[in-house]
């Protein structure tokens, strides 16, 4: 390498110094929205490049403006990860798109909680210190008809404590047929290993009875487990042991049933016309002296998992020292309180939580805003591609009701030239200031609108502007 890297000597002289390109105008922008410290590391790192790259293939040294210019770039390449998307793949609840949106009661008490002093472990009758779970306890009873509450982290969070709680150098009881995984590393084997119980499989993948619950039993055994399949269907020649038969089961054992219903609804879904999951509510009544549910599938709030049941029980779950682990923050807490609010007014719950917004809307709703949408979304797509109103089917996700699709409408983009314009047409709205994600199938790209509010339409077509639709459709020959 010396040997070659003596022609470039004197270009690699030319390269400016950090100082030189600070200087520059561009420079100064940058110090004024990045603050000198990125800037600076931007700068630098810039210049070391254009160094090593000189080293390899000796040319003109880039000046002080364009070595800004890469600063610039690198900057913004580093814009925050997390960052607002259009979810229009038609799927409510998309665990990767963050679940389920906030209802603005919950934005609203969030906020206030991050702003202010909460009255989060004080008791503000006595003056002494309160519990953090009080706040929620009664609303979550209310709801459910649960004698006791407890809120974690999130779902797998309840399960995992209910486990080690209970089960911990035991045995825990399953039967074979519900031996789940979810997306996300989530295997209920693995996670009753991690939590110090023997699992104890019953029955066959497509049969289990009561004799196989009740031939396990035994001195050894500290809880019977029932999960609910949420996200795949066991059907043809099956039999399972339901709840309220399995309650008895355990009863007479002496053991707590676990009943992890993950999905769970606080109302009958029907009323809106969407297929009936189990409410919690019928779970307690099923017999179940626990029962966990996750806070940001149907339920519609943020990340949580809650635990209700018996009272005893509840007790013991939080004195175990997991609990302190798995503990949800005042943030949270705060957006919790304020979505179970509005589940006490059933009439307007479809108005306030997008959730059930989205999953109530109708197809006919949603194919007149596509209408709508169609002329302002086909001019900014130019003359490569063709957009039209088509038929779709939207999912809850989350694995809640796996089968049971919705009907919804779509703008559905296809190139009017090659078919491999659509993966970059794909790619090129993921790569938008506000990213849009849809789904490609059947030679066309997607844009489900069932979870486009109305007040979006306006967000949805500026970003759409920053598309050059026709360079996109140049790059593929
Ligand atoms: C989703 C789910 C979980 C995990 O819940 P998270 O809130 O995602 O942690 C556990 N059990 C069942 C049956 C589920 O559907």
């Amino acid at each position: 390498m010396s040997a070659m890297a003596e022609p470039e000597v004197s270009s690699l002289r030319h390269l400016p110094a950090v100082a030189a390109v600070l200087a520059t105008d561009e420079a100064a922008l940058l110090l004024e929205s990045h603050g000198r410290v990125a800037t600076t590391d931007a700068i630098r790192q810039v210049i070391d490049e254009a160094r090593d790259a000189l080293r390899v293939t000796p040319g003109t040294a880039p000046d002080a403006n364009a070595l800004a210019q890469l600063a610039r770039g690198r900057l913004e390449a580093r814009a925050p990860g997390l960052r607002p998307v259009f979810n229009l793949t038609g799927t409510v609840l998309h665990t990767n798109l963050g679940r389920a949106l906030l209802a603005d009661a919950a934005i609203e008490a969030a906020v206030a909680a991050m702003r202010h002093a909460v009255a989060l472990e004080y008791d503000l009758a006595s003056g002494a210190r309160g519990e953090r779970d009080d706040h929620l306890r009664q609303l979550l009873c209310e709801l459910t008809g649960a004698e006791d509450a407890t809120v974690v982290n999130n779902n797998a969070a309840a399960v995992l404590l209910c486990l080690n709680t209970f089960a911990l150098g035991r045995e825990a009881v399953v039967s074979r047929g519900e031996l789940i995984e979810i997306g996300g590393a989530f295997r209920m084997p693995d996670i009753m290993a991690r939590a110090g119980a023997r699992m104890v499989e019953v029955g066959t993948t497509n049969r289990t009875h009561p004799a196989d619950y009740r031939d396990a039993l035994n001195a050894d055994t500290g809880l019977v487990l029932k999960v609910h399949t949420s996200n795949y269907r066991i059907q043809g020649f099956t039999a399972e042991v339901d709840a309220r038969e399995l309650s008895v089961i355990a009863a007479a054992a002496g053991l707590p049933l676990l009943n992890d219903l993950g999905s769970g609804s606080l109302i009958d879904l029907s009323r809106f016309g969407l297929a009936r999951e189990p409410t919690v509510r019928d779970a307690v009544v099923e017999g179940a002296q626990l029962v966990t549910f996750s806070g940001d599938k149907l339920l519609g709030g943020p990340q949580a998992g809650f635990i209700v049941g018996d009272r005893a029980l509840i007790a013991q779950l939080n004195r175990n020292p997991l609990k302190r682990a798995l503990r949800v923050d005042k943030l949270r807490l705060a957006a919790i309180e304020a979505t179970l609010q509005l589940y006490r007014d059933p009439d307007r719950l479809a108005e306030r939580l997008p959730t059930l917004r989205f999953l109530a809307r109708g197809r006919a709703d949603i194919e007149a805003q596509a209408h709508r949408l169609q002329p302002a979304v086909a001019a900014r797509l130019g003359g490569a591609f063709e957009v039209v109103v088509g038929d779709c089917f939207s999912q809850m996700g989350s694995g809640a009701l796996p089968l049971d699709t919705l009907a919804s409408a779509a703008l559905l983009i296809r190139p009017n030239g090659s078919q491999r314009v659509l993966e970059h047409l794909a790619a090129s709205l993921r790569a938008l200031t506000r990213p849009i994600i849809g789904r490609v199938a059947d030679g066309a790209l997607q844009l489900d609108l069932r979870c486009l509010d109305e007040a979006e339409e306006a967000a949805l077509l500026e970003v759409l502007s920053e598309l050059d639709a026709d360079s996109i459709a140049a790059q593929v020959p």
